[in-house]
Formats: C-alpha cells, sequence, structure tokens
C-alpha cells in the first residue's frame, strides 16, 4: 500500500502546529492552581474547598496542553502549599512562558455567580481577554467582566500573566456544576482554547450590573465605587493579595481605572 498519505498528513499536522504558535504565543505555560495545603481558598468554613478544584482544573488543563505540544509547568501538583513569592519565582525562571493562575470565586451573597479574569500588565491584557471570552462562553455564568488589578502573582510575575475565576464555589449552580469532572473538564477546554488564541463560539454580554462600566465589548476597568462595593459583598479574591500590600495595590488599580485607558485587545 501506498505510505505517503500519512507522511503528508504528518507534514500538514506539524504545519498547523508552527502555524499556532506564528504570533509570538508562549511554547510553555506555568500554570497556578490556587491555594493548596493548609490554604483551602475561599472564605473559612465554606462547603466546597478551592484548593482541590483549581488543582484538578490544572492537571486536565496540562494535559490538553501538552497533548497540543506545550510545555507545561505546574508551581504545584499536590495538595501542598506554595507561597506566592515561590510561584512568581518559578513563573519568571522560564523566559518567554506565560502564566495562567486558576481560581474559583466565594461570596458572602450566595446569588454571586460568574466568571471574571483578572490581569495586570498590558502584555497580558490579550491572554486575559482570551481566556476570559472562551471561559465565559463555555459557562452558563454571568460574564463579570476582564479587570486589571495587582494580585501579587500579576504584579510581581515578569512574563504575561493572567488569574481566572472559573465561578463562585458559594453559588448553588455553580457550586455544583465545579463538583462535576465534566465541568472542570469544560473549563480546562476552554482556558486552552484561550491560550491558543481560539475564537470564542460566541461573546455574553457582560453582567447587567457591570454593564454601566463597559467600554463598547467586554473588556472592563470597573471603577472605584462598583470595585469597592464589589469588594464588600463579595470578598472576592481577598486572599491573593497579602494584607500588608492591598491597600496601596487597590488605590494604584483605582487610579490606572480612572485614567480609562482604551482597551489594547
Ligand atoms: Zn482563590
Amino acid at each position: 500500500m501506498n505510505r505517503r498519505p500519512p507522511i503528508a498528513v504528518a507534514i500538514f499536522a506539524s504545519s498547523i502546529a508552527l502555524a499556532s504558535f506564528a504570533f509570538g504565543q508562549a511554547r510553555t505555560i506555568v500554570l497556578d492552581a490556587g491555594h493548596g495545603g493548609y490554604d483551602r481558598g475561599g472564605v473559612p468554613g465554606q462547603r466546597i474547598s478551592e484548593k482541590d478544584k483549581t488543582l484538578d482544573v490544572a492537571q486536565r488543563l496540562r494535559r490538553i496542553l501538552q497533548a497540543d505540544g506545550y510545555r507545561v509547568i505546574m508551581t504545584r501538583d499536590s495538595d501542598v502549599f506554595v507561597p506566592l513569592p515561590t510561584r512568581v519565582a518559578i513563573a519568571n525562571s522560564y523566559r518567554g512562558a506565560s502564566f495562567v493562575s486558576i481560581h474559583f470565586n466565594c461570596a458572602s451573597r450566595v446569588g454571586a455567580n460568574g466568571i471574571e479574569t483578572y490581569y495586570y500588565r498590558s502584555d497580558s491584557a490579550s491572554l486575559a481577554a482570551s481566556i476570559h471570552r472562551n471561559v465565559v462562553s463555555g459557562a452558563p455564568s454571568e460574564n463579570r467582566g476582564i479587570r486589571q488589578r495587582g494580585f501579587y502573582v500579576l504584579r510581581r510575575t515578569a512574563i504575561p500573566s493572567v488569574l481566572v475565576e472559573c465561578g463562585f464555589l458559594t453559588n448553588p449552580t455553580e457550586g455544583r456544576l465545579a463538583l462535576t469532572g465534566d465541568y472542570r473538564q469544560r473549563l480546562a477546554e476552554q482556558i486552552a482554547r484561550g491560550i491558543r488564541r481560539q475564537p470564542a463560539p460566541y461573546t455574553r454580554p457582560l453582567t447587567a450590573s457591570l454593564r454601566s462600566v463597559s467600554l463598547g465589548n467586554d473588556f472592563v476597568r470597573v471603577p472605584a465605587e462598583s470595585f469597592s462595593r464589589h469588594r464588600r459583598s463579595s470578598k472576592s479574591s481577598h486572599h491573593h493579595v497579602s494584607s500588608k500590600k492591598k491597600s496601596s495595590d487597590e488605590s494604584s488599580g483605582r487610579k490606572k481605572k480612572s485614567r480609562k485607558k482604551k482597551s489594547e485587545d
């Protein structure tokens, strides 16, 4: 039998692989599963622990990315506590990589739900937008927008860095979904689509209560007043910033937002 077609297929496949890396995208991804060890994540007494859901999504995402030919580094691969400076040091030891931190959200208000994605430096904005749009389009959740915020792992990393909050474990619907492997697999697949810069199947409009601050798409800087309301009502992500640094991070974040920069996406 003629064996040439498989070779042609192999050449075609490898040219697709090269093309997918053609736009300066990182071939190495540092995956950061939030929390771990004694740090369960979320609020004290939260029924569904965050640390094992973040690790499971990160491990699923690693398998998907490795199958695509990416090199994947994990800041943790088991239930251990890894200090934030160690996570940053791991990320910064891979030049040319991108850093993706995976978290789930929590709030004192059980109705709070949705996906939000954070970045800090402008070199991370397009990756944040790509991941956010894909995760939102694959989730039956609200679109809480893309936000610029000085979380430690975003501020101290020297490579493009994104933190994605994959829904609220304190919300009955999103919490139930996060308990299923099928849904965590879907989250991993959508984050992988974002890392590959694939277009999102469709764009879900920004959550109504946040729409007034939209810049015409889902790429949004939340202004100070709704930002502080969000912090009070949801306590979201308080655990990503050391308390010493928090107030200065927040005020610098506000200054940035008030400049009303246009979307870099
Ligand atoms: Zn978290």
